[in-house]
């Protein structure tokens, strides 16, 4: 099994860790440079820093180098960033070699196309910012720790007030969301909005959301500022009044579930006969809507499946369903990640990386969250590591060849790393 081949690899040897890590010996004197490459993953236009932000890093003492034709996808030509301050390094491996602190958007485990070979451009010690992805594989996890970088996964970010403005998760499935209805209605044979004209009047579409997380939340937003009317689910109770503020029906079902959702806010793993007493209670609901927006997941696991291929079948000829959890498996039984397929005459949509599909503004958010972390970790241009910190401790996934996230090392049942008392 992956968790134990990375258990032997990365077991603690016995030593005793500082809680509190000092800044690199490296890093005295000069100035510590952030490093932004071109993102590698196939199709990918999103760029982790935008020219917008490199005020904040210098600012806070830091030198920002980008690769040539870095955010030029998302819109960001290099020129912008070089008139904020930014220098553009002189090659992709020059700016791996010489970046103190990588920023990524896609890094190894998130970018499961094209992501190794990064890791062959790390330098030990140096800093790596990105999405990990770092439950999804033991093995690619202790890869990246094998490398000896410092990384942060954003994916660990903790849901606390404090660190709302550095939550990537959040900004990206807030595109999501947004870009989930914009698909829907363009697959739909319907109009979304109610319209009274001399052609006689046209009913509103009928939107489902399957999941109200943020992506959910989003998509109930859009659906309603075109005109759509929004009815959704979801296992957490504690959704219903967020619903309802966004002007859509909350969809109860008479079902027992305890602890639905866990200490960090994300809804729990629940049991097949759950998940089957689910799917029979959304059924006619289900049959009665226009678009279906899925967005169900639990961290680390694989997505429930909530749309069987009869539920399917009982929605109306035309009908769309956007499966936002495709990449993990999806919520709806017949989704093909990637692809957009029709089967009983409804259109399954399992898009992948669709955050990506809206790159400027998905940058802008991005950039903010991560210029947001660094300053939270910089004194003086320079990283802190104050593992005392919840959000440093947190977020900081791999150090000097190990796993260190508590989360992650607990997730993959490795034993617990000693620290100093
Ligand atoms: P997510 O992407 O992990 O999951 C999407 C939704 O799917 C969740 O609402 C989850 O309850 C739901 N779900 C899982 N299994 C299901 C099932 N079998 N049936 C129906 N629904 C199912 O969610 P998320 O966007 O990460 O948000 C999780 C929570 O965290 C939300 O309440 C959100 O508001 C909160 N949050 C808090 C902060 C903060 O305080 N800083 C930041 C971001 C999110």
């Amino acid at each position: 099994m992956a968790g134990r081949v990375a258990s032997a690899r990365h077991s603690h040897r016995g030593r005793s860790r500082a809680t509190n890590w000092a800044t690199s010996e490296e890093w005295k004197g000069r100035q510590v440079i952030v490093g932004v490459p071109k993102e590698s993953y196939p199709g990918e236009r999103r760029v982790a820093l935008v020219p917008a932000v490199v005020p904040s890093l210098t600012k806070a003492g830091f030198e920002v180098s980008i690769e040539s034709g870095a955010g030029a996808s998302a819109g960001y030509p290099d020129a912008q960033y070089t008139e904020k301050g930014a220098k553009i390094a002189a090659s992709r491996a020059d700016l791996f070699a010489s970046a103190d602190i990588v920023l990524q958007v896609l890094g190894p485990g998130a970018n499961d196309v094209t992501g190794n070979a990064d890791l062959a451009l790390y330098r030990k010690g140096q800093v790596v910012v990105g999405f990990l992805r770092p439950l999804a594989s033991a093995q690619d996890t202790g890869r990246l720790a094998s490398s000896g970088v410092t990384s942060f996964a954003v994916e660990l970010v903790p849901r606390i007030t404090r660190a709302q403005s550095m939550d990537a998760l959040s900004s990206m499935a807030t595109v999501s969301g947004y870009k989930a209805v914009l698909m829907a209605a363009n697959v739909s044979p319907r109009f979304f909005p109610m319209m009274t004209t001399a052609a006689g009047t046209i009913t509103p579409a009928r939107v489902l959301i399957v999941g109200v997380g943020v992506a959910g939340l989003q998509a109930i937003s859009t659906a309603r500022r075109l005109g759509a009317v929004a009815s959704a689910y979801d296992i957490r109770p504690a959704v219903k009044e967020q619903v309802q503020s966004l002007g859509g029906k909350f969809v109860e079902l008479p079902l027992e579930i305890t602890g639905a959702q866990d200490t960090r806010g994300y809804g729990t793993q629940q049991s097949e006969d759950v998940i089957k007493k689910q799917r029979e209670l959304l059924a006619t609901t289900v049959g009665g809507s226009d678009v279906v927006i899925t967005t169900a997941v639990v961290p680390g696991k694989k997505a429930p499946i909530l749309v069987t291929a009869d539920m399917v079948k009982g929605m109306a000829p035309g009908s769309v369903l956007i499966d936002l959890a495709a990449e993990r498996g999806g919520n709806c039984e017949l989704t093909k990640p990637g692809e957009t397929t029709i089967q009983h005459g409804v259109s399954i949509v399992g898009p992948i990386n669709l955050a990506g599909t809206v790159p400027y503004h998905a940058s802008q958010m991005y950039a903010r969250n991560l210029m947001t972390l660094l300053v939270y970790l910089a004194k003086d241009g320079k990283l802190q590591f104050n593992m005392q910190d919840e959000v440093t401790r947190e977020t900081m996934l791999t150090r000097e060849g190990e796993i260190v996230s508590p989360r992650v090392r607990e997730f993959f049942q490795l034993p617990a790393l000693a620290t100093a008392g």
